[in-house]
């Protein structure tokens, strides 16, 4: 079957393309589709059903899209679904005027937040799963097949925030991934391998229970 992913990057489009692999993927700009819808949903379910039906609206074929951030348990989930846009402890849903910073800043900023929260003793992180510095990515995903029929599967991939940012570590993946401690590989999710990250990610649940609908 034809699926549309509603997604910019090309990335993305492997990572689905290897899990739904008897589908064929397609991406908009493969078509020459431009698509840049506004997400200003307040919860990445709300993201990803944004991104799905503008992009079903134009194509009236399957979409899955997606929306995904990092969420840091002692913030209160910062910085969550501004993950991409974060500036940081004065900017945590970014700046006004829209500009971004560097990943590493991104890095370096988010890790400062939390160690300075930390350092105030006030927050009771005992339930936390992986320790004060517990952290996890989300992604909500969502197959939409048309307006009153769709399927949602929203994941989890658990971890912990570095101390510093001179203990990040590793060239793989993206995004936050050399800050992102897992204690079960005792490695950040930049060092291990993509299909090790696959089997165990946020996105990789969420397209697998997907998967299971879709067959
Ligand atoms: P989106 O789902 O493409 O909107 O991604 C939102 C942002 O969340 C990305 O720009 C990254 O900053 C962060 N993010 C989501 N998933 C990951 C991941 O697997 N590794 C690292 N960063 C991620």
């Amino acid at each position: 079957m034809k699926i549309y992913l509603a997604t910019g990057n090309a990335h993305k489009k492997q990572e689905m393309q290897a899990i739904l692999s008897k589908h064929t993927i397609v991406i908009p700009s493969d078509e020459g589709i431009e698509f840049d819808p506004i997400e200003d949903g307040s919860s990445f379910y709300e993201n990803s059903m944004i991104k799905a039906k503008s992009l079903y609206e134009i194509v009236k074929c399957p979409v899955i899209a997606d929306d995904s951030g990092i969420c840091v348990d002692a913030l209160n989930g910062i910085p969550g679904i501004y993950s991409s846009r974060y500036c940081g402890p004065d900017f945590p849903q970014g700046r006004p005027d829209g500009s971004v910073i560097s990943q590493q800043d991104k890095n370096t900023l988010l890790i400062n937040q939390l160690n300075a929260v930390l350092s105030l003793g006030k927050v009771n992180t005992c339930s936390f799963r992986n320790g004060p510095r517990s952290a996890h990515y989300t992604c909500s995903m969502v197959m939409y097949c048309g307006t009153d029929r769709f399927f949602s599967a929203q994941e989890t991939m658990e971890g912990k925030l570095v101390e510093r940012i001179e203990d990040a570590a590793g060239t793989g993946g993206f995004g936050y991934d050399p800050v992102f401690f897992l204690p079960e590989f005792n490695k950040t999710a930049a060092e291990i391998s993509a299909e090790q990250k696959n089997k165990i990610s946020h996105r990789g649940k969420a397209a697998r229970a997907l998967l299971k609908i879709i067959d």
